[in-house]
């Protein structure tokens, strides 16, 4: 069976930096862990980080990348560098998806670690970018396909092309490795 690697947070663990969830009870969720596929990685709290903690963002509009290049730091709201802990929080998660040999991850959309589609610029004033979390680049350049909670029935056609061998299943998917600049070749 394909395990898939979820956002501890999207299926109501309360890990969030405000000490919350993220809960989804989206029908593909429900039935993922009806299935005892799910398994889930906060990756901040597995780096080190406190429940409930400040929150946090990558500093220059930078992406998660340019941190584990080491060209980007991650900082908290008080100031504090948090780049340690998301570095070994990515490397966590990224070590249970190998101990399991995941290929699919769900990821929760905006977070510095988990963002997939935006991110925040490191102004802590809202502002949005289009980039990825520490996490996420990390599981990418693993070569693992990472969708976020409002991609789930994409995810769900990826397991589904997996499970069958890819022998019913010819669509092409938006997180095919062609259309993501080889990023998950
Ligand atoms: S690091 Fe990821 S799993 Fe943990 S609270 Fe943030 S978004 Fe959720």
């Amino acid at each position: 069976m394909e395990f898939i690697l979820v956002s501890a947070c999207l299926v109501g663990e309360s890990v969030r930096y405000n000490g919350g969830d993220k809960r989804t009870d989206h029908p593909v969720l429900q039935r993922w862990l009806g299935e005892g596929r799910v398994v889930t990685v906060c990756p901040e709290v597995a780096g080190g980080l406190s429940v409930p903690r400040p929150p946090a963002e990558i500093v220059g509009a930078a992406g998660g990348l340019s941190v584990l290049s080491g060209v980007a730091r991650v900082i908290d709201d008080r100031g504090r560098d948090v780049t340690g802990q998301f570095v070994r929080g990515a490397e966590h998660a990224l070590a249970v998806a190998r101990s399991k040999s995941i290929r699919i991850a769900v990821l929760k959309e905006g977070s510095p670690s988990c963002g997939l589609g935006y991110i925040y610029d490191g102004s802590f004033t809202g502002t949005r970018v289009s980039d990825v979390g520490v996490t996420a680049a990390c599981l990418e350049r693993a070569g693992i396909y990472v969708f976020s909670e409002a991609q789930l029935e994409e995810a769900d056609l990826r397991l589904r092309r997996f499970e069958d061998g890819f022998a019913s299943l010819r669509l092409p998917l938006p997180q095919d490795a062609e259309s993501r600049g080889g990023v998950n070749a």
